[in-house]
């Protein structure tokens, strides 16, 4: 996957997003573009843009001063750009990778975006035991990675032709 690096206003790096995410940012007029493929272009209907290899964001963000960034069911959707860790369709729910009735815990390594068909199907079992196998290892974003989640959550409004002229 294509990354691209996420600079505060002040310049200084942030993190990387990944270029859906940084074409967001940048749609949504909360980023400029700093520096572009040089041969990339996306195109749709009624935008060309570069594809960002850096952007910078608008306005200066302070980064709270924290080892970990603190879980939250928006903040797994986002996470996982609101597609389903178990068929890749558009996902509502947090799954429960370990069900909590087994012990399982609200934290960012044991929860994935999921349909609600399959949250529903998978029910009280471990993915092992519902035959149901992750397409990704969830992760725990860093406090940067959930300030730059919470600021661009409107991935799941990309429109297609977007990232399709992205990967071409
Ligand atoms: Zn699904």
């Amino acid at each position: 996957m294509r990354d691209t690096l996420v600079l505060n206003a002040s310049f200084e790096p942030l993190s990387t997003v990944t270029l859906n995410r940084a074409v967001v940012l940048v749609l949504t007029d909360k980023a400029v573009v700093e520096q572009a493929h040089p041969e990339l272009r996306m195109r749709g209907a009624a935008i060309e843009m570069p594809v960002p290899r850096v952007i910078r964001l608008c306005r200066y963000v302070r980064v709270p001063f924290r080892r970990r960034a603190p879980w939250s069911r928006r903040g797994v959707l986002v996470r996982d750009q609101h597609r389903c860790a178990y068929c890749g369709k558009r996902a509502t729910t947090v799954d429960h990778v370990v069900p909590r009735s087994r012990g399982g815990a609200d934290s960012w390594l044991n929860t994935v975006a999921s349909c609600a068909e399959d949250n529903h199907r998978k029910a009280d079992r471990t993915p092992e035991q519902a035959g149901m196998p992750l397409l990704r290892e969830p992760f725990e974003p860093t406090p940067a990675d959930a300030m730059l989640l919470s600021l661009g959550s409107g991935a799941e409004v990309l429109p297609d032709w977007l990232s399709r002229g992205a990967a071409a």
